[in-house]
């Protein structure tokens, strides 16, 4: 009997990457795939590449579109993240062009963050709503695992500054912060500043994706004496010279990251999250939310019955 005829597997890519300001592709890659999916929060920013980068397939998406076209407040967070997760991804390394908050933490330099504070304002944060409350755990708010590594390759690499442990403000921009704000900022203890990292974090965090973020210092924000303020022509000039190192460090990070079991708690972030009696959440977000979530929103009549009051 003849072999059955081997079907080329889809593509799977586990890796995603979101490039920020500066970081629009990567050159070079061996293209995969062009991807477009269509999420039911709607369309990501624009098309994701799966590039194959040292032996791995990873996932890019350009959070700003490509050619920058979206501020922000006006990236459709939800879309991104539910759009990845489609296409397989299980860890995402983030890329941010950031402000620095601190003498110590330089134009150039690179930070792994392990705190966020929230100054956003305007921004769709959480994929629960809609007649279905959920809450998750965002005490740490990047995975501390992928963290760690993305760190100690970036340290590995022998790029500049090499900071861990940062506390980054995210704010809503899209102008730079006011000096009253910065100088607020640093009496936080914050590290760092930009308008990204959230609400990223949360949704992959809901998502139940690994999420970390690499940031790439273009200024001194607005707050250090005898530095002019922010030039917007000094911090396009650092985050094009960012941008390259980052493309520069892919080759070493993403098979690092690849190669590491997922020894956290991010993949089952959102398993005790939801506190709507399953009954009455409505079917229209229940099925939105297994799009996202099959294992916890799958059709009620397959679910075996647990607790509550029965019919009869
Ligand atoms: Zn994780």
């Amino acid at each position: 009997m003849a072999k059955r005829t081997r079907r080329t597997a889809p593509i799977v890519a586990r890796i995603g990457v979101i490039g920020g300001s500066g970081l629009y592709d990567i050159p070079g890659a061996r293209v995969l795939a062009e991807l477009r999916p269509r999420t039911a929060w709607g369309s990501p920013s624009d098309a994701i590449t799966v590039v194959e980068i040292g032996g791995t397939p990873v996932a890019f998406l350009p959070r700003h579109g490509r050619g920058h076209r979206l501020l922000p407040g006006e990236v459709n967070g939800r879309a991104n993240i539910a759009a990845l997760k489609q296409v397989g991804v299980e860890q995402v390394i983030a890329f941010s062009a950031v402000g620095s908050l601190k003498e110590s933490l330089a134009p150039l330099d690179f930070a792994v963050p392990a705190q966020v504070i929230d100054r956003t304002r305007h921004r769709p944060d959480t994929f629960f709503g809609a007649g279905v409350v959920g809450h998750v755990a965002f005490a740490d708010p990047f995975c501390p695992r992928l963290a760690a590594q993305a760190l100690a390759v970036i340290r590995a690499a022998g790029l500049p500054g090499g900071h861990g442990g940062e506390t980054l403000v995210c704010m809503e921009g899209p102008l730079f912060s006011t000096r009253a704000e910065s100088h607020l900022y640093r009496s936080f203890g914050a590290g760092l500043i930009n308008m990204s990292a959230l609400p990223e974090a949360k949704l992959a965090r809901e998502a139940e994706l690994c999420y970390a973020l690499v940031c790439m210092v273009t200024d001194y924000d607005c707050w250090r004496e005898g530095e002019s303020d922010v030039d917007i022509q000094m911090v396009i000039a650092n985050l094009t010279a960012n941008a390259q190192r980052a493309r520069d460090l892919l080759p070493a990070l993403l098979p690092a990251v690849g190669a590491q079991a997922r020894a956290c708690r991010c993949g089952e972030a959102s398993r005790f999250a939801v506190i709507t009696a399953p009954e009455l959440q409505p079917a229209a977000t229940r099925k939105r939310l297994a799009t996202l979530l099959p294992q916890y929103f799958a059709p009620l009549s397959r679910q075996p019955r647990s607790g509550g009051r029965r019919r009869r």
